[in-house]
């Protein structure tokens, strides 16, 4: 196992009727900024909740945040937040909201051109204002961690950046809020989460028997509840509350603390969403199966310990059981009702040059946990999800 330091510092808040806690978990004397999405938050009441909660505080809104949140919409935050002088910020929404919310509370403070924020991966951060949220959508785990994807509208440039000033205070999980889901949101979930344990776990194995076992438990989980979540149409409040916290634990640090860490297939799908606006679950779901095909050597004892452990195939050569593994993995997806081809969503051999180009002006040229997806690889696995 390597060496690591771990720590978390983010109160979970889990349970019914939890939004009501805001008035315990928000300081009294905060001048409060709630951003959120669309109009879902408003639409579902969560919104009015949050108000009767916040009480007398002083408290502006600002709502309009997009899925894939812009640098342009959140620097409208940030200039509220410097004009209004707010001192705390108040996400509620999903992973678009949480990460903007990130941004706003790096960039507020911050000397200087807050693009720059992106341009360091988080680097050049060195205040946040403190935030906290109310999550309405399990997916992205961005509830308890310190990583946020913001975009760049006029250039087309999905970038991402971390810092351990933007974990959120505290994130309030109420399982109940996931009713209002239609069932592709649901389904963008577990497909999100499922990827992000195996970026952390399908590398090459070093020792780690607790995230190991921890990371199976988790596809396991999700494999279990995804599609009751998804597909049942009766709503059930523990199939919601064992999703919820498999995304959260999925992208916490838990699992990759002392193992290595790939990432390679969110890089790579990042620029179908900045290209195309495929929804970022979906991209997953397209390049996944191409990235573990094409690195089977290097991840070749993990892909046989998933294949084993997480889908229980244990007959045949070890390719004919990879190769299994990956195929159960893409049924599971499409079966969620996420395509896994990128000629589902028309996009054809043309698209390469752009899409590779993209990961080159960004800089990501040595992706994965050996370095080793450089543009040509990355390319090919682009050709692989045709
Ligand atoms: P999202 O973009 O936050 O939300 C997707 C849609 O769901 C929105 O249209 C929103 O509608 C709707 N919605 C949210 N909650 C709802 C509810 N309770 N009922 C009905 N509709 C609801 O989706 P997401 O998948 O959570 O976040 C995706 C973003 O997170 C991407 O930018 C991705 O790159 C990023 N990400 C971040 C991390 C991280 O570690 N920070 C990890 C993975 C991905 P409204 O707009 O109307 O509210
Ligand atoms: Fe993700």
């Amino acid at each position: 196992m390597f060496d690591f330091e771990f720590q978390n510092p983010t109160r979970i808040v889990f349970g019914k009727n939890s939004v009501a806690k805001l008035d315990a978990l928000v300081p009294a004397d905060a001048r409060v900024l709630v951003l959120f999405g669309g109009s879902s938050a408003e639409r579902t009441g969560t919104l009015a909740e949050v108000r009767a909660a916040l009480g007398k505080r002083e408290r502006r809104e600002f709502g309009g945040i997009e899925p894939n949140p812009t640098y342009e919409t959140l620097m409208r935050a940030v200039e509220l937040v410097r004009a209004e002088k707010l001192n705390f910020l108040l996400a509620v929404g999903g992973g678009s909201v949480i990460d903007g919310t990130k941004f706003v509370a790096a960039a507020a403070g911050f000397e200087g051109d807050p693009w720059r924020i992106l341009e360091t991966f988080g680097g050049a951060v060195t205040s946040a204002l403190p935030f906290g949220t109310v999550l309405t959508l399990p997916a992205t785990g961005s509830e308890m961690n310190h990583n946020a994807v913001v975009t760049r509208a006029s250039t087309h440039t999905k970038a991402f950046f971390a810092n351990p000033l933007v974990f959120p205070k505290f994130s309030v999980l109420d399982p109940t809020k996931t009713y209002t889901l239609p069932s592709n949101q649901l389904a963008n979930g577990v497909v999100d989460a499922f990827v992000h344990v195996v970026e952390q776990y399908l590398t090459y194995p070093v020792e780690g028997l607790v995230q190991d076992r921890f990371a199976e438990g988790l596809l396991r989980t999700l494999i279990e509840v995804g599609p009751k979540a998804v597909l049942e149409p009766r709503v059930d409040y523990d199939t919601r509350a064992n999703l919820m916290w498999s995304a959260t634990m999925a992208l916490n640090g838990v699992i990759a603390a002392g193992v290595p860490q790939d990432w390679a297939t969110h890089l790579v799908g990042h620029e179908l969403t900045a290209l195309y606006g495929i929804d970022h679950a979906r991209t997953l779901a397209i390049i996944l199966p191409a990235m573990l095909g094409l690195r089977r050597d290097a991840k070749r004892a993990k892909l046989l310990q998933f294949a084993a452990r997480v889908w229980d195939i244990t007959d045949g050569g070890e390719d004919e059981r990879i190769d299994q593994a990956i195929e159960k993995t893409r049924t599971f997806f499409e079966s969620l009702g996420v395509k896994t081809h990128l000629s589902d969503y028309n996009i054809g051999a043309d698209a390469i040059d752009g899409l590779v180009a993209k990961l080159e002006e960004q800089g990501l040229t040595k992706l994965g946990e050996r370095q080793d997806v450089t543009p040509t690889i990355a390319r090919r696995v682009y050709e692989a999800s045709l």
